[in-house]
């Protein structure tokens, strides 16, 4: 039976540490976030966010719009957030029209990391803004132990904003883990999986890796987050605790790394700008 990589505990943690820098910064760093329209797990995550920035002394606003904003009302917005704030989000999905508008965010306060200046950063191995999430597990594998040096990471998924730039930064030199990136292309998935020190599943299909695609021993982080009639589940099905030496839950296990990076994002910008 695995053991279970507790990703709030972990996220705890870290908030500790950024409420000490904060408390040390002369003022507090400014976050904004943008909500489009009326998108209820949006409007959770937002929570989330602003709940832990309370905590950590981070100044959050949240700017809530509808959903016919025009291109030109948002551009106006985000051009002066631009200047006023050291982070600024806006919160995904929007409208396809809007999603121009996400490029004129200023790279240096792209506190999720999205912007294609910050992505080419991360392919050159500069440093810049690090997307949350792909940053929530690097910090969550070495802090329960789990360093990818020389390990096989298989990571499912490569979206531009989980499994893309989790491949690269754990392929970057002095991460050191030799991946495989997969997708809904890949033919045997199951080899593939089967084969990995580490698996991260960043999929959005409830269950779709099973105990048969896990080898014994394997380390599992289930990046997933899954609405079904039985409440929030991942993409790893519960049977992989049988042979997984260690699993991340959901909910309480990426999910909280990802609010806590963005934080680490926000105090590191105000920081160095
Ligand atoms: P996307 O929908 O953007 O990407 C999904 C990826 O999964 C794609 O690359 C797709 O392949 C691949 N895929 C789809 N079906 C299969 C399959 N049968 N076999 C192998 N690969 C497949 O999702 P995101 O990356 O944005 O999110 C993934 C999941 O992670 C979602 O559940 C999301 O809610 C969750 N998430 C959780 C976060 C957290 O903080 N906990 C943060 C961000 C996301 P292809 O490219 O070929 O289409």
């Amino acid at each position: 039976m695995s053991s279970i990589i507790d990703g709030k505990k972990i996220a705890k943690e870290i908030e500790t540490e950024l409420t000490a820098k904060v408390g040390a910064m002369e003022s507090a760093p400014r976050l904004s976030v943008v909500q489009i329209g009326d998108d209820p797990a949006s409007a959770s995550y937002i929570k989330a966010k602003a709940n832990t920035a309370s905590r950590v002394g981070i100044a959050l606003t949240h700017h809530h719009l509808p959903v016919d904003t025009s291109v030109k009302e948002l551009e106006n917005l985000v051009d002066n957030l631009n200047e006023s704030e050291d982070g600024l989000i806006i919160q995904l999905p929007i409208p396809k029209a809007l999603e121009p508008v996400l490029e004129r965010i200023k790279p240096e306060n792209d506190v999720d990391g999205f912007h294609s200046e910050n992505l080419g950063k991360l392919v050159q191995g500069i440093s810049g803004m690090v997307p949350c999430t792909p940053a929530g597990i690097i910090e969550l594998l070495y802090r329960s132990g789990n360093a990818p040096e020389g390990k096989h990471v298989v990571v499912v998924g490569r979206s531009t904003i989980v499994g893309t730039p989790l491949s690269l930064l754990l392929s970057q030199k002095g991460v050191d883990a030799t991946v495989t990136l997969c997708h809904s292309r890949t033919k045997s998935l199951h080899e593939h999986c089967k084969k990995a020190d580490i698996l991260v599943a960043a999929v959005g299909k409830a269950n779709m890796i099973t105990k048969d695609m896990v080898k014994p021993g394997a380390v599992i982080i289930d990046v997933g987050v899954n609405r079904t009639s039985e409440g929030l589940v991942g993409d790893v099905s519960h049977d992989v605790r049988d042979v997984a030496s260690q699993i991340t839950p959901v909910p309480g296990g990426v999910g909280p790394m990802t609010v806590v990076m963005l934080m680490s994002n926000t105090v590191k910008s105000a920081l160095e700008n």
